[in-house]
């Protein structure tokens, strides 16, 4: 089997409402989505997508994918997608680096492979729980009424976990947020307090310390690993670390020297399932849980994160999130798994298990065959 066509289209998915990190520093309403559909000569066809949050959240954006795969897909033609680390190996060997151009294309390739072996992708990654994953809501930073409020609507989805966005230099703020919260947290829910990076050490002690007595979870509570290495030193509260989890080598560095209890891995940050499968083996042998999410994008995006998600044993998973809820576009109306209840569950389906419909996506923007 062979790639034979790569076709790629460009679509903007607005967000229902403006979504804000940092502690309002950063403001998002539109997500640049690129979509890539391979075709092979056995006629089985794949489809991927990579969606950066913006392009001032992690070194990603949309027109950057597009660029790598312009440079990329001379190598990638007449590969065969089945064969997913000739693939990772040919990608990482014409384009070092760049990860989140990479994801795009090998979930595309898992797809085929799945519809070739008439299997899931999360039975190819190992085989799948019989039960689903509870979704994670995504609450943008505010006031902590308005971030009540959001929590809210999310209950009445079934929602029971919740990533809530911390991260400001107003750290009394900061702790007056997580105690409203923590004040109105049903029995039985989660609330993970996201602080994307933006706490300085002297911030992340401050408020991790005030509100130690909590037991609450802190996701990347400092811009490097150095920065939280120094944080766990002198606070108790459980670490999880998304965007300092790149490459397989930081995977292991926070393994080893006990840096994080949960690893939030990122499809599109990690370049997609095949690194983000080693990942996953690293932390189940270390007794890390996860949290699986894409940075953003569609239903394509979410459904590639609860295969992963699925693939992972009950002790180890957390939740997934389903972006989608927050968008205001549909682009596979009728298809994939959708967020049910609170919980996403994948079937038998083989490969991906979701097909956007190419009507909604307008015209490819480039194609590249053989
Ligand atoms: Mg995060």
């Amino acid at each position: 089997m062979k790639i034979n066509r790569i076709s790629v289209y460009q679509k903007d998915l607005p967000l229902k409402d403006p979504y804000w990190l940092s502690g309002g520093r950063l403001k998002f309403e539109v997500l640049d989505a690129t979509f890539v559909k391979i075709e092979t000569d056995s006629g089985l066809i794949g489809w991927g997508e990579g969606t950066p949050w913006g392009h001032t959240y992690v070194p990603a954006h949309g027109p950057g994918i597009r660029a790598g795969l312009e440079t990329m897909a001379s190598y990638i033609l007449g590969l065969d997608p089945r064969k997913l680390e000739l693939v990772e190996r040919a990608m990482d060997t014409c384009l070092p680096g760049h990860l989140y151009a990479k994801q795009p294309v090998d979930l595309a390739c898992w797809d085929i492979l799945g519809k070739a072996t008439d299997l899931s992708v999360a039975d190819l990654l190992g085989g799948k729980r019989s039960t689903g994953t509870p979704a994670a809501s995504s609450v943008s930073s505010g006031e902590p009424d308005y971030m009540m409020g959001i929590i809210n609507r999310y209950r009445d989805m079934g929602y029971v976990a919740h990533s809530a966005k911390v991260g400001g230099s107003d750290t009394d703020k900061d702790i007056e947020r997580i105690r409203h919260l923590e004040a109105n947290r049903r029995e039985g829910e989660v609330i993970l307090y996201d602080v994307n990076r933006a706490w300085t050490r002297r911030e992340a002690n401050i408020v991790m310390n005030a509100v130690a007595e909590l037991g609450v979870t802190f996701e990347q509570p400092g811009e490097t690993l150095d920065d939280i290495a120094q944080v766990r030193q002198v606070t108790t509260s459980p670490i999880s670390v998304d965007e300092s989890l790149v490459t397989l080598q930081d995977a292991t560095r926070i393994a080893r020297e006990g840096l994080a209890d949960v690893f939030g891995i990122k499809l599109n940050r990690v370049g997609g399932l095949t690194k983000a499968r080693r990942m996953r083996d690293v932390a189940i042998a270390h007794g890390i849980q996860m949290f699986i999410m894409a940075t953003g994008g569609s239903v394509l995006a979410d459904t590639e994160a609860a295969h992963l998600a699925q693939s992972i044993p009950d002790e180890f998973i957390r939740a997934c999130w389903s972006c989608q809820d927050m968008l205001n576009v549909d682009v596979a109306p009728g298809s994939g798994p959708r967020c049910i209840d609170g919980f996403i569950t994948i079937d038998d389906t083989p490969g991906l298990g979701v097909t956007p419909d190419e009507s909604l996506l307008g015209d490819p923007v480039v194609i590249y065959s053989l």
